[in-house]
């Protein structure tokens, strides 16, 4: 599929309306579209033109590679001082029953379980406890680099990070300086949500701020390092919160450009303080993924979480901007499970993975968690004996 012919077919399109007209011609021209055209494509733009632009551009920057990892996480402790409206994860501390703590020696047992598997990422996050404290994780992502050195430590959010270094009474840049000795590697993106104050106060009252998230971000990306970010979307926010969200993350990114991706997470309304909620549609999805991708110019990459989103919807995802589809997860969360996603157990070989890309004629490549390319999977044959491994994991209860 070569995307300028579809790009061009557009503009000649009579019957296109002209702002329409006037922001694929931008596209084509590599300029940048504006808060409002972004609030307007939200409104007016159907999915096929949408699908139409993002592909070309996703195209432009990555041809048909799709990325994924091999990779697991640890999710401490789903007990949690704060009390988000949306999550269905955590349960308040006065709930402690429902919930698992790991020790120190717990989480490295799960390391170790990996020992001899292909794995590239340890993603850690979970709920936020005082006995997680600036010490605690020190150490804990110290013990994982010298058991295993090769492997990247990807682990908390500003959430935590705001949380400890409070605790601590050190300042965002001492504390990222201080996580980077110790052997973090890069942060995951969690934790955005929505950044406009109204809405982040009503569905994630106390955690931190939006500005307190971009600060903690931009301390990691002044010490060279890498970052994600994500949004929440789908619930009691509006199209211009949206864009305000992506806006403020491509101001951040032009002065440090220190994010690798952009992932948008779908709201799911099972079990939580939201649940009257309504969920969007898979088609709102799609053009979600789509606008993030012509908005956000400066990110190099969209990533969809197949175990949130299901696996029919990634492969989809991947026409409308997508070019990155996580990882192997091998059953290590119940981030998304417990939220109401269609994978209840998420976990795929990296055979399975590969398939499901190459089903949609896109190419599949393994990378690591800075998108150095590990093997590429356009031309590999699988041997016919080898079979998925999966592990359980411990539970505390
Ligand atoms: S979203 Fe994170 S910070 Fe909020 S309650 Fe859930 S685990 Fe805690």
């Amino acid at each position: 599929m070569d995307a300028v012919p579809s790009l061009t077919v557009l503009l000649d399109d009579p019957t296109l309306p002209g702002e329409l007209r006037s922001i694929a011609a931008k596209v084509q021209d590599h300029q940048r579209i504006t808060f409002d055209e972004g609030v307007y494509l939200y409104k007016h733009a159907s999915p096929g033109y949408l699908g139409v632009l993002a592909n070309h551009i996703r195209e432009a920057r990555h041809g048909h590679n799709t990325y994924f990892n091999r990779n697991f996480h640890i999710e401490p402790t789903n007990l949690c001082v704060y009390d988000c409206k949306f999550c269905s994860y955590s349960r308040l501390i006065k709930q402690r029953q429902e919930g698992w703590e790991y020790t120190m020696e717990e989480m490295l047992d799960i390391v170790r379980k990996y020992d001899d598997q292909p794995v590239t990422e340890v993603h850690i996050v979970g709920g936020v406890l005082p006995q997680y404290d600036v010490q605690f994780y020190s150490e804990l992502f110290t013990r994982i680099h010298e058991h295993r050195p090769g492997l990247h430590v990807k682990a908390l959010t500003p959430v935590e990070y705001h949380y400890i270094f409070k605790k601590a009474k050190i300042d965002y840049a001492t504390g990222m300086k201080l996580m980077k000795e110790a052997g973090l590697d890069s942060i995951p993106g969690g934790g955005a949500e929505i950044f406009d104050p109204e809405i982040r106060d009503q569905i994630a009252k106390d955690k931190c701020t939006a500005d307190q998230w971009l600060a903690i971000h931009e301390e990691w990306h002044k010490l060279g390092m890498r970052s994600n970010a994500t949004m929440l979307y789908g619930h009691i926010e509006a199209y211009h919160h949206r864009v305000d969200h992506m806006e403020r993350l491509r101001q951040l990114q032009d002065r440090t450009h220190g994010f690798q991706t952009f992932i948008p997470l779908k709201f799911r309304n099972q079990d939580n303080q939201m649940s009257h909620i309504p969920e969007v549609s898979v088609v709102e999805d799609l053009r979600n993924y789509a606008i993030a991708r012509i908005y956000l110019d400066n990110f190099d990459h969209i990533k969809a979480y197949w175990a949130m989103i299901s696996r029919s919807t990634a492969q989809l995802s991947l026409n409308f901007g997508v070019d990155d589809i996580d990882g192997t997860l091998d059953d290590t969360t119940k981030i998304y499970s417990m939220a109401g996603a269609e994978e209840q157990h998420p976990g795929m070989s990296t055979r399975e993975l590969v398939e499901l890309i190459k089903q949609v004629g896109r190419r599949p490549v393994e990378r690591d968690t800075l998108y150095n390319v590990v093997t590429d999977f356009a031309d590999f044959t699988f041997p016919d004996a080898e079979q998925p491994k999966f592990y359980k994991l411990p539970v505390l209860n």
